[in-house]
């Protein structure tokens, strides 16, 4: 018999289907729409989400590492894997025997690619990528000339692509993603043979908010998952049709318990109860993917209500206020992120309690915990 834990991520298949479609519908239809499956597909299960993806139309998978790459591919993955974030040269032979494709940003990684190309005797294509104002991966504008040259000398290895990263596309009012796409158009006009490359720069915030950027390629990371790149304020300013948060996690209440007023919670005491309060104890903690930073300002949902995290969180125990909500027995279905009832939390009044972003929220609870897919 398996056991199974009492905490539950849940991927809903359909979600991730939706919202590939919806991003589809606004890229230009001659364009292709990669999906970034990176760090397990930001928690929601890296193979999973690639096949959901791929059965919406998906022929273009993004992931950070090359390990990450053999990964996918070995789960049945037949098409086009992009490695973005380098290698090392000892492996360079996985991207011939997996037919995975290298985004390169100096030339030894060049060098080591046409040296097993020859040895191996066989071609590859690779794209470049540059950087434009990220100052993060990527070789200079004023490089490019010289790799594309050198890259051209070089036998078996061949430019197929060339792209960018911008760091400020999720802030539609901001001229900065113009002049960046713009800076990154006009350099890869100057590469001979510029129309046979595919070119590609724009992240969700491009998508969405900067269309005109999305020339042959665009990137989708977290709006493949249902989360806008700027939060609520992406919510807020979203159309008709929107994006659907793919994740959900659950617990259920361990025990509950009543504390007289004046009673401290959980280390340290930084809770003390103001009136005879009836607690529920979960078991969830920081272990789980619940951050300590919602200690006394996380929620959950219990019974469709919301429930206040009294005390500091623990590594896999967390107290709720439950006074308030009637009924509430050990064993009950908690909601930390998702739906109950009429009440609905979402990765990003999470990531803003945290000071942080539903990025890492989705990440932590995803892969930090059991997960299910259904459709
Ligand atoms: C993660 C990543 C993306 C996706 O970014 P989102 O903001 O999640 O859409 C695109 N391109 C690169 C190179 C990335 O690393």
């Amino acid at each position: 018999m398996s056991v199974s834990s009492f905490n539950q991520v849940t991927v809903s298949s359909e979600a991730l289907q939706h919202n590939y479609c919806l991003l589809r519908s606004r890229t230009a239809p001659t364009g292709r729409l990669l999906a970034m499956v990176k760090a397990d597909a930001y928690g929601h299960g890296m193979v999973e989400a690639a096949r959901s993806f791929r059965g919406a139309g998906c022929r273009d998978f993004g992931v950070a590492e090359l390990l990450e790459g053999v990964r996918l591919r070995k789960s049945g993955i037949e098409d086009n894997i992009y490695i973005f974030l380098g290698f090392d040269h000892a492996n360079s032979e996985l991207f011939f025997k997996y037919n995975l494709i290298p985004v390169v940003f100096d030339m030894a990684s060049i060098q080591a690619l046409a040296k097993e190309s020859s040895r191996q005797n066989k071609a590859i294509g690779i794209h470049l990528k540059v950087d434009c104002g990220m100052s993060r991966l990527g070789i200079l504008p004023e490089e490019v000339e010289k790799y594309v040259q050198a890259i051209d000398s070089m036998e078996g290895v061949s430019l197929a692509g060339i792209c960018s990263h911008f760091p400020r596309a999720d802030e539609p009012e901001s001229s900065h993603t113009v002049e960046q796409n713009e800076k990154f158009i006009k350099l890869t006009e100057k590469i001979p043979l510029a129309s046979t490359l595919i070119k590609h720069t724009a992240n969700s915030g491009g998508i969405l908010y900067f269309p005109e950027s999305g020339c042959d390629m665009v990137r989708a990371g977290i709006s493949l998952y249902g989360y806008y790149p700027d939060g609520q304020d992406g919510v807020a300013r979203g159309k008709k049709k929107t994006l659907q948060p793919a994740m959900s996690f659950t617990t259920k209440v361990l025990q509950i318990k009543t504390i007289p007023e004046g009673a401290g919670v959980s280390y340290g005491h930084t809770y003390t109860s103001s009136r005879q309060t009836r607690l529920a104890v979960l078991p969830v903690g920081y272990e789980d993917g619940m951050s300590r930073a919602l200690s006394n300002c996380g929620e959950v949902l219990i019974r469709g209500k919301r429930a206040p995290v009294c005390g500091r969180i623990c590594m896999n125990l967390t107290m709720v206020d439950v006074t308030e909500i009637e009924n509430v027995l050990p064993g009950d279905e908690v909601v930390i992120l998702g739906s109950q009832g009429q009440n609905t939390i979402t990765a990003d009044t999470i990531a803003e309690k945290m000071n942080s972003i539903s990025y890492e929220v989705l990440c932590q609870f995803g892969n930090n915990n059991q997960r299910k897919y259904h459709t």
